[in-house]
């Protein structure tokens, strides 16, 4: 098609609307409709995008076009007449005719063309009218013209080509459907189409009755052809209390006084067996006055409606345990405000959380885990009142949502029940499975009306308990917040403090115990906060856990340590070299590529990787072993050493340091405190001692702060030994004096 001046300043294609229109128009076209329903819908959708008033449908068979009952008419008062006066006829249609010659769309400003409706046209002021071919998609000799559709414009100037090409499209989609209708149109229409059709196809007489009834309707509605018909289908297909409505819908339709196509809709019907059961009808009629018939495709939609509610249910609820999920939950919360507000009753949110699920999750294995998820939800659900809700957050989490209730004293009930709930013993794989949770309540009327918000006070009750030594519940009050805001600060502060370089390295002397020479320095950091002055690690470590700024935080302390540990080659005595000792979170060794960072540094800084010690506390070890336990290798083939930090103080079997790569422990403090105070108190230390040496470990007392201390130690043949009692951590500056020193024994900086 070429471009024709007109074109200029035509509007601009709206690619959105035709886009929907093209994909309502394969929408059509691929169901069981009729050619007659699918370009009902089609036309409405093409008419709808150009902004062509009126449009029809033309058959053609012979090459001779052929008028249709299928009209599509957007102001039906103004256009009516156009259908009347098609009805005697297209004879004299050349516009379609030329469609059809030629194969493709075409226009004119001649409405003399269109045949008889002409001059009904031009009367309600329609200038100009196109023509769509329909090519027959199922005939393999080059697609036959079999239908066309026409449509006509209230401009008198051709549409775009670009309004042309989309029309065309859409068109061309009822192609897929003339194959079959074709074939019906030549025979008894009904009967074939009862044939061909994948749905109920039920036809009805001018009364009513039943006249066809194909297979697919006996397995739908349970009657046998032979019953159904003849019968009124109100009988057969309509719950009685629809029966009105249907009755003035099927006169509506006969009398045709109701577009001759009513557009799918969803209805209900009902079963030879009394179940009720939603449907999708498509109905249309045919014949004229006399053998007027009313035709309907029936699609049973009750696996429709099933799938589309287990998908539905899906989305909402928890896979594993069957339980509302935390969307589900959200909703839940927002009703429980809304209704709480209204009658001024309270409502309580509780979130539960396992106490080291990790734990138990990795030695059961995670089939035992989960199974041990489904028991916790049962065991949670059985304790509330049947209106409440149980729901899993994921993980381990858990939330209870309890309406109606009497205020703070209430909840705290039910937060002891929840609690109390774990002291039972769960049976899991047949084994009795000890497990505690720790529980944050939060009351609704404190927290407004939002969900989030008593969705996020639990939550923060919830870590109050954790941090509270779990097994254990707290209520939510403001403090609580203030504190998690405080935290909130903090973060930002850090943020900016990790790029502004306010933080700093201290050094403390790790020594031989019986020499007192310095084999090594542990790295400590420090915060040098512009407006609290020094800072230690307990001031912001956790933060700096809970908000990942750890990662940045321990690359900075990686890259300082080993460039500061390589400085210390030229002052080390008695040829050993020196080691630097840097503390690693847990967050750091999750990192995929971890291991990397590390060669990377080591290689940048020239400080031998035997020469690095990575300190790791022991809960870290405990409760993720497999990622872990990968993450150890990695490092232990780099050749940098593990120390296990705060050794003792996990609540481990010791299983994990035999499966582990690790080259140190380093005994936590609290066992050397009592140390020097008689056989009982130093009975610990002494078996940690020996527990290293029959392990092949190195260890190093923690902490050692008195002299007393240190013979005992020296005693019990531990090798290594770090404390105050030799240094405090220091300053960088301060490390030549340190080693100049040689030896830090009996050297008692301020204690
Ligand atoms: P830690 O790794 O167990 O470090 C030993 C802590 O014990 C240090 O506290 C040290 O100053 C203190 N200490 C050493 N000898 C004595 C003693 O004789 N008496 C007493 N009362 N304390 C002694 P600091 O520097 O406050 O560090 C606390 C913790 O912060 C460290 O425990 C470590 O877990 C963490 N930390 C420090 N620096 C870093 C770091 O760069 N990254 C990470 N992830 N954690 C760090
Ligand atoms: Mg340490
Ligand atoms: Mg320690």
């Amino acid at each position: 098609m070429t471009t024709s001046p007109e074109e200029v300043g035509a509007p601009e294609l709206d690619a959105r609307t035709w886009l929907d229109a093209l994909r309502s128009a394969a929408d059509a076209t691929t169901g069981p409709a009729t050619l007659e329903w699918a370009a009902a819908e089609v036309i409405h959708q093409v008419c709808a995008a150009a902004g062509w008033p009126v449009g029809r449908l033309l058959s053609v068979a012979a090459g001779r076009v052929a008028p249709t009952e299928v009209w599509h008419l957007s102001d039906r008062d103004r256009y009516e007449s156009l259908r009347t006066v098609g009805d005697a006829g297209a004879q004299g249609a050349r516009l379609a005719e030329r469609a059809v010659a030629l194969g493709e769309p075409v226009w004119t400003g001649d409405l003399a063309e269109v045949g008889p409706v002409s001059a009904e046209a031009s009367r309600a002021g329609l200038c100009g009218a196109v023509a769509f071919p329909v090519r027959d998609q199922g005939d393999r000799n080059g697609g036959a013209v079999v239908a066309v559709v026409e449509c006509f414009a209230e401009r008198p100037d051709r549409p775009s080509s670009d309004v042309f090409t989309m029309a065309a499209a859409a068109v061309g989609q009822l192609g897929r459907i003339v194959d079959r209708d074709r074939a019906a149109a030549a025979s008894d229409e009904a009967v074939l189409m009862a044939e061909v059709a994948h749905d109920a196809f039920i036809a009805l007489d001018e009364h009513g009755r039943i006249v066809e009834w194909n297979p697919e309707a006996e397995a739908v509605f349970g009657w046998a052809r032979r019953e159904a018909v003849g019968q009124p289908l109100v009988d057969v297909a309509v719950p009685a209390r629809h029966r009105q409505i249907y009755e003035e819908h099927l006169a509506a339709v006969l009398a045709g006084d109701s577009t001759p196509l009513v557009p799918r809709r969803e209805l209900v019907a009902i079963r030879r067996s009394g179940v009720e059961f939603p449907v999708q009808v498509t109905v249309w009629t045919n014949g004229n006055n006399g053998s007027r018939r009313v035709c309907g495709f029936v699609r049973d939609l009750s696996e429709r409606k099933r799938f589309e509610g287990q998908l539905a249910s899906q989305a909402l609820h928890d896979r594993l345990t069957g339980l509302p999920n935390r969307v589900l939950l959200r909703d839940r919360v927002e009703h429980a405000l809304a209704r709480a507000g209204r009658r001024g009753a309270s409502v309580a949110l509780l979130i539960a959380d396992i106490d080291r699920f990790k734990l138990i999750n990795e030695s059961l294995g995670h089939d035992g885990g989960d199974r041990l998820l489904v028991a916790v939800g049962l065991r949670l659900t059985e304790l509330l009142r049947p209106g409440d809700t149980v729901a899993r957050m994921g993980g381990d989490e858990f939330a209870l949502l309890c309406e109606d209730v009497g205020g703070y004293h209430e909840a705290v009930g039910i937060a002891s029940r929840v609690v109390g709930a774990f002291e039972k013993p769960f049976e899991v794989q047949g084994a009795d499975l000890s497990v505690t949770a720790s529980v944050g309540v939060a009351v609704g009327a404190l927290a407004g009306p939002a969900p989030e918000l008593l969705l996020r006070d639990a939550d923060v009750a919830m870590y109050r308990a954790k941090d509270g030594g779990r097994d254990r519940f707290e209520v939510f009050d403001e403090t609580m917040l203030a504190d998690a805001t405080s935290r909130l600060s903090v973060e930002n502060d850090l943020r900016r403090g990790i790029a502004q370089g306010q933080l700093r390295l201290y050094y403390q002397p790790i020594v031989h115990i019986d020499t007192g020479a310095i084999a090594g320095f542990e790295a400590l950091v420090r915060w040098q906060h512009p407006e609290r002055g020094l800072l230690p690690p307990v001031e912001f470590i956790t933060s700096a856990e809970e908000t990942g700024l750890i990662v940045p935080l321990g690359r900075y302390v990686l890259e300082e340590a080993c460039r500061e540990a390589a400085t210390w080659a030229d002052m080390q005595a008695g040829g050993e070299r020196l080691r630097v000792s840097v503390n690693v979170s847990a967050k750091q060794l999750a990192q995929p590529g971890w291991s990397d960072e590390v060669a990377q540094v080591l290689a940048e800084s020239g400080l031998a990787p035997r020469q690095l010690v990575l300190e790791i506390t022991e809960s870290v070890l405990m409760d993720d072993t497999d990622t872990t336990a990968v993450r150890l290798e990695e490092l232990r083939r780099l050749g940098v050493r593990i120390a296990i930090d705060d050794f003792g103080t996990g609540y481990s079997s010791l299983g994990y340091l035999r499966r582990l790569p690790v080259d140190i422990l380093k005994i936590d403090k609290s066992f050397i405190d009592g140390v020097a105070e008689g056989p009982h108190e130093s009975a610990l230390a002494r078996a940690v001692v020996k527990l290293a040496s029959t392990l092949r470990l190195e260890a190093v007392a923690e902490g050692i702060s008195t002299r007393k201390q240190l013979l005992q130690l020296r005693r019990l043949r531990c090798p290594y030994g770090q404390g105050y009692y030799f240094s405090r951590p220091q300053p960088p500056a301060a490390i030549p004096g340190l080693l100049h020193l040689g030896a830090l024994e009996g050297v008692d900086p301020g204690q």
